[in-house]
């Protein structure tokens, strides 16, 4: 990870290794995106991401990012990804903003998110896929099972999944995971292979193009087990003030 260094070299360090990754698993590395985790970060840090070129920003909490969309509106198309757990009380707010939301994890939100998105279509810029004028979702995966909170476990996948489809205005674009932290960060990858593993039995890369998974230590693992959205954080903007809780 870099240390030191401005944000615009940290930026193009991180790209630079998300190529190398690529090239190492015989990808190419324009299928893969980087999503800057912007969480906890101040506008101006993200003003200077967006100067070298950075587009897509992760958040994690819907009043931030409420706040950071409103002081980052002159800047017609900087793209927001939800990427938190979201309650179904803050639908309304997300589906304004974002352009895709990581982090679907139940039957419920989804109801919540296809009647909240029938009267919103996102400004062409803003959008991610530039003829999708529906909203994009991604369905998060407890991959880990029990010992995890967040995401749908496997098991209930294949109904949230259905539900999505049965929403006129949401569109289901892939699967999302988080692995519980660990240190080392090649213990990652039995669980990103699961996810992918998932994908394929839920309908492949046509139903599900896109595998939103690795972070700051383990993006490489993730882009090797076929990762196309990755959400890197630390490594771009440093390290985060912890939020209280
Ligand atoms: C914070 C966060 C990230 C980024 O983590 P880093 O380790 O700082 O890269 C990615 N995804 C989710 C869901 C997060 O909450």
């Amino acid at each position: 990870m870099t240390e030191g260094g401005s944000i615009a070299e940290r930026l193009a360090a991180v790209r630079a290794a998300i190529t190398r990754a690529a090239r190492a698993a015989s990808r190419d590395a324009e299928r893969i995106a980087l999503i800057a985790v912007s969480k906890s970060q101040p506008v101006e840090a993200i003003r200077a991401a967006y100067a070298a070129g950075q587009r897509d920003f992760g958040e994690n909490y819907v009043q931030e990012l409420q706040q950071k969309a409103e002081a980052l509106r002159d800047l017609p198309d900087l793209r927001w990804h939800m990427i938190g757990h979201l309650q179904r009380n803050k639908a309304r707010h997300v589906v304004r903003e974002a352009t895709l939301i990581h982090s679907v994890d139940s039957v419920e939100l989804v109801k919540e998110l296809g009647k909240r998105a029938a009267d919103v279509r996102l400004a062409p810029e803003r959008r991610f896929y530039p003829d999708e004028d529906r909203i994009a979702v991604l369905v998060e995966v407890g991959i880990a099972g029990e010992a995890q909170k967040a995401g749908v476990a496997p098991a209930e996948l294949g109904a949230v999944l259905d539900a999505v489809d049965a929403e006129p205005a949401l569109a289901l674009k892939g699967l999302m995971c988080v692995p519980p932290f660990t240190p080392d960060p090649a213990a990652s990858r039995p669980h990103f292979d699961a996810l992918r593993a998932l994908r394929d039995r839920h309908g492949g890369p046509e139903r599900l193009p896109e595998l939103s998974m690795g972070m700051t230590l383990d993006f490489d693992h993730a882009i090797a087990a076929g990762a196309t959205l990755v959400r890197v954080g630390t490594a771009i903007f440093g390290l985060r003030q912890r939020r209280p809780e």
